[in-house]
């Protein structure tokens, strides 16, 4: 804006008529509200019917559909006016992958003195090893039953008690410790592991990730649906190529062997080992549990078939006007890639993925532009990081946040967007892991002077926190805002949201139905832009850093980060 010696002097309109010392009159400034409200709906819809074209092949990790769409991002972001993100100059941040497929012709053996049992892959379980090499195996690894596998200090939890694991292949149940609550014996105590609502110790991702700290050569965890969340031919699709990190060290701090076994199996094995899998489960459920040796042993060897793929995230800048705090950074993420192109469909054999992430992409870019317009603009520099393989474990933000181009320390808060609202306007938003951090204060200020109401995660013990791209960022300690679309739709019978969610994941979801549809309507999807624009806004202009909230799992990660910045 310019300046003039009278404008103290003189109300914004009559400067606006005026003029000011004959320069040309500028036009009133809109507030940062309206600059977000005025997100173009059409312009999200065109970006997704482009990067969910047949063109785009589905857009999977290290096929031509990543050319096509980095290229299309990169451009976009240029057009909008983003600079390039990464400090080396350009739009893109690499991230090396490795795809494995182990060979199905596997066997898992349990032996106990004379007594032997073979375990049939895929049937009885999976196994599968993150070891970039031709293979791995477990010879007579001796099997220790370790509960949850939970070392958590501040629920005062060890299910370790520091037994010497190394070499060792540890058996473990999934999901939190279900502690009762002292007050109603019925129900989970909601100061342990979050009551009912999954944490991060329920997922089968820290599992590995423990068992590997603890040196176990195999980690074997042990299916049930419902603290899973899901049956095990969910867990049998991992037969398939699966996609990792390439980490420096190859993956070989990982554990060897990585697995799954039925309940069925898990029976067995139990009683094999002279043990009674309810009491031990029972046991797993107090702070007094410890590891059990099984007197049994395991052997396996897995071949895999390796291939590396060079995939990219696309990061976007706008950098913060205040010449200390734009070293500070806000960052949006979308992942933009999704399942490719399915061999053996019938039809459409092309996974489009319209809603999911081709509209959080169109977002991402329809975003940056609004932010492009904003006055005053924000202090702090904004990044726009469009991530890659998401689909495949959250590796593209996983890459990001072990390898960031920017502090984490110096990262305020990270907003994430994966699949748009394409129904209409809402009258309410949820916020997954509601009560984690400071954003929720900010997100819940922002909806208010929307009319809407914040609202929690209707079904929190399916862990959806710890499944979309905001997660690696929390992991080290960066306050992340997750939501998804509200459920209570202006002009809709009550009753609609839910029928349209139920009819999404039934039909739709991962798979090649995923279109856009001649009934979307983007209003919605402009709304909740508008929410997050003025809470990244805000965070941007804001004094000080947003924190995690006590008793959050990642607060002191966050602080322990701040220290060692300081
Ligand atoms: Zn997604």
């Amino acid at each position: 804006m310019k300046r003039c010696s009278l404008a103290s002097a003189l109300p914004a309109l009559a400067l606006a008529l005026a003029g000011c010392g004959g320069s040309k009159p500028t036009a009133a400034a809109k507030p940062p509200s309206q600059v977000f409200a005025e997100i173009d709906g059409n312009a999200i819809l065109e970006h997704t019917k482009t990067l969910s074209s047949d063109t785009f092949e589905g857009r999977a990790p290290g096929s031509k559909g990543e050319d096509f769409t980095v290229a299309y991002i990169v451009d976009q972001f240029r057009k909008v006016g983003l600079k390039p993100g990464n400090p080396d100059g350009t739009f893109v941040q690499k991230v090396p992958l490795i795809g494995i497929t182990p060979d199905p012709n596997v066997t898992l053996t349990f032996k106990k003195g004379g007594r032997e049992e073979k375990l049939k892959f895929k049937d009885d379980f999976v196994a599968w090893t993150k070891h970039v090499a031709e293979s791995a195996e477990l010879v007579d690894s001796q099997l220790v039953f370790v509960g949850y596998g939970v070392q958590a200090p501040q629920y005062s939890w060890d299910d370790y008690k520091g037994t010497d694991l190394k070499g060792k292949t540890i058996v473990m149940l999934v999901g939190d410790p279900p502690v009762p609550d002292p007050a109603d014996p019925t129900q989970l105590d909601p100061k342990v592991f979050g009551g009912r609502a999954m944490t991060y110790y329920g997922r089968w991702t820290y599992k590995y990730e423990i068992g590997a700290k603890m040196g176990a050569a195999g980690v074997l965890i042990v299916h049930e649906t419902e603290p899973a969340g899901y049956p095990f031919a969910v867990v049998q699709n991992k037969v398939n190529e699966q996609f990792d990190l390439m980490a420096p060290d190859k993956n070989m701090s990982r554990a060897a062997i990585e697995g799954w076994l039925s309940l069925d199996q898990a029976r067995k094995l139990f009683a094999l080992a002279g043990q009674d899998f309810s009491a031990l489960k029972k046991q797993a459920a107090t702070r007094a549990f410890r590891p059990v040796p099984f007197g049994v042993t395991a052997s396996i060897t897995v071949q895999n078939t390796l291939r590396t793929v060079n995939s990219r995230n696309v990061v976007g800048l706008l950098q913060g006007s205040d010449r200390r705090l734009k070293e500070e950074y806000v960052v949006y993420t979308a992942h933009w890639d999704h399942l490719g192109v399915g061999a053996g469909l019938k039809g459409d054999r092309i996974y489009h993925g319209a809603q999911d992430n081709a509209t959080g992409i169109g977002g991402l870019i329809e975003l940056a532009r609004a932010y492009g317009q904003l006055s005053p603009p924000p202090k702090r520099s904004v990044l726009f990081l469009a991530v890659t393989a998401e689909e495949q474990g959250l590796l593209g933000s996983e890459y990001y946040a072990v390898t960031p181009l920017y502090r984490l320390a110096k990262t305020l808060a990270v907003i994430n967007m994966d699949s748009l609202n394409v129904h209409g306007k809402t009258r309410d938003i949820t916020i997954v892991g509601l009560g984690n951090s400071d954003l929720d204060d900010y997100a819940r200020q922002v909806a208010a002077e929307q009319g809407r109401v914040i609202k929690p995660d209707p079904e929190p013990e399916k862990g959806s926190y710890y499944r979309s791209d905001h997660f690696p960022f929390a992991k080290q300690g960066v306050p992340a805002l997750a939501s998804g679309a509200g459920i209570d739709y202006e002009g809709k019978p009550a009753d609609y949201g839910r029928k349209i969610r139920a009819e999404y994941i039934a039909n739709i979801y991962h798979q090649p139905a995923d279109t856009v549809r001649p009934d979307w309507d983007m209003s919605g999807a402009v709304q909740d832009l508008q929410f997050y624009g003025l809470i990244g806004y805000r965070v941007s202009m804001a004094d000080k850093y947003p924190e995690w909230k006590a008793g959050s799992e990642f607060k002191s990660v966050r602080e322990e980060q701040l220290k060692a910045a300081r």
